[in-house]
């Protein structure tokens, strides 16, 4: 068998949709499992409609998700002389003709046809015209269109790698458009010369376009090329099964809302692989490599997929699907491959710390630097779902600016005693040395028996004095790594906001 060559092809005319996304993963998938090549070809052929913001949306999206071209980005809008000899060559070989009807002519031909239950497929005296006429007419500057010359009583049949066996009789088809009357090409046209210029074998893409294949092949036919494979993926709808947009769902139909909220590349792609698509009985965890193993084109589901939304949640309204199989990426991944992610994000919002990145060892017993950031990571991540969690959630670790929940200083800190059990706690923790886990647990459960107060009531009041919530890991492993002086420091602070007797 020949070369593999598989390409996605974008038009820029707005966000990156994940069903697009998900067409490209599948597309780089299928190369990677056959050694083969997997091509970008941006279609901006629209000229008013295609931006170049969009553009860097598909280049900046496929990078986020580690989708790399091995080839393109090409660009079809400079290939208008190709497609122009190709219009010129099916014109000379007949499977071409001009049509002069004027616009209006032509929608009065299709009305009439419409009342008259008929499909309309052509106008016999275009279709019919000499070539000599045909000519003439253009040279005198007569506006035309270019239409394909559809053969008659033929049957088009593929095997679609997806959806099986499709016929369509060429009664059925209209002898569509090539080239506008302005010259520029149409997405047929323009899709099949250069799917064959570039040596495509194989055409992954949305099942929207499964109508358009039968008048693809027969384009391939007409201009002698071999008719690569074509398989189409159902399309990804919402519960109420309407097409899935911007304008109705917001931004969770757009790629970039994923990488803008923290998620991670591999688990998000991991998502969008289980849309119309799934590993059987097995784990349904697949990062890439594992997606190369596992992935069968042929085994895609026919029926549309199902994209969820949780308008419940004002954060992540996504599917929840999507925030399950991030928490879990989150939350199981090697901690060193982890600490880059969040330390970029970090940089990029001023939270970050030279000191983190420093081979730091331990001293009193906490570690430092490097080991020190490591083990926060790996100690908050535990409910985590996106790596903002981090600067959120978990900012008390980081920085000082953290915000106190309103509710867990009511529940945790507005108790009777709070304020002294606060004071006192800071004081016993002053006097721990080494300041690690073991010597820190003993001090807080010898307090506790002093005071006589629930250790309970102490390490919920700890919490929120020292990191503002009411949730988190647990609070002897937390107090070593928030250090000395910054305990006993909020500790004091909070008796602010505590009851005292
Ligand atoms: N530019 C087309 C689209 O975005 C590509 C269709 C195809 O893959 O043939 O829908």
């Amino acid at each position: 068998m020949s070369q593999v060559r598989v390409r996605f092809a974008p038009s820029p005319t707005g966000y990156f949709h994940v069903g697009g996304a998900r067409t490209a993963l599948f597309n780089w998938i299928y190369a990677r499992q056959h050694d083969g090549v997997f091509i970008l070809r941006i279609e901006d052929t629209d000229r008013e409609r295609s931006t170049r913001e969009s553009v860097g949306y598909f280049i900046e999206g496929l990078k986020w998700l580690g989708l790399d071209p091995d080839e393109g980005p090409y660009f079809q809008g400079e290939r208008s002389e190709a497609h122009k000899a190709a219009v010129d060559a099916l014109l000379s070989s007949g499977h071409a003709y001009r049509d002069f009807l004027t616009p209006e002519a032509l929608t009065a031909q299709k009305e009439a046809a419409q009342a008259a239950k008929e499909t309309w497929r052509f106008d016999a005296n275009e279709r019919a015209r000499s070539r000599e006429d045909s000519d003439a007419l253009a040279a005198d500057g007569n506006p035309f269109v270019v239409r394909f010359r559809v053969p008659e009583g033929e049957t088009v049949v593929f095997d679609d790698l997806v959806f099986g066996e499709n016929r369509k009789s060429s009664e059925n088809i209209d002898d569509f458009v090539l080239l506008r009357s302005d010259g520029s090409p149409l997405y047929n046209l323009s899709v099949v010369v250069d799917d064959a210029d570039m040596k495509i074998s194989h055409v992954i893409r949305g099942q929207d376009h499964l109508s358009n294949t039968p008048k693809q092949i027969l384009l391939y036919r007409a201009l002698g090329k071999d008719v690569p494979q074509f398989g189409h993926l159902p399309l990804i709808l919402a519960p109420n099964k309407a097409k899935l947009s911007k304008r109705k769902h917001g931004e969770i139909v757009s790629l970039n809302f994923y990488r803008d909220r923290g998620f991670l590349p591999d688990a998000f792609a991991n998502f969008m692989a289980l849309l119309g698509w799934s590993p059987g009985a097995e784990d349904e965890k697949l990062t890439h490599a594992a997606l190369i193993e596992k992935f069968d084109l042929a085994k895609v589901n026919k029926s549309n997929a199902i994209f969820n939304y949780n308008p419940g949640d004002e954060r992540l309204y996504t599917d929840p699907k999507a925030i399950a199989i991030n928490a879990q990426y989150l939350q199981e991944m090697p901690i060193e491959d982890l600490a880059p992610l969040v330390e970029a994000r970090f940089r990029e919002i001023g939270l970050w710390k030279d000191e983190w990145a420093e081979e730091g060892g331990s001293a009193g017993g906490a570690p430092r630097g490097r080991a020190w950031f490591l083990t926060v990571l790996d100690l908050i991540r535990e409910r985590y779902r996106t790596l903002h969690d981090f600067e959120e959630s978990g900012r008390a670790f980081f920085a000082d600016d953290f915000e106190m929940d309103e509710k867990a200083v009511k529940k945790n800190l507005q108790k009777e005693g709070m304020g002294d059990l606060l004071t006192g706690l800071a004081t016993a923790l002053e006097a721990v040395d080494p300041f690690d886990l073991e010597h820190v647990e003993a001090a807080v459960r010898a307090f506790s028996e002093e005071t006589g107060a629930k250790l309970g009531l102490i390490m919920n009041g700890a919490r929120t004095a020292m990191t503002g919530t009411g949730v988190g890991p647990s609070m002897f492993h937390a107090i070593p790594l928030l250090g000395r002086e910054k305990c006993a420091r909020r500790l004091r602070a909070a008796t602010a906001l505590a009851a005292t007797p």
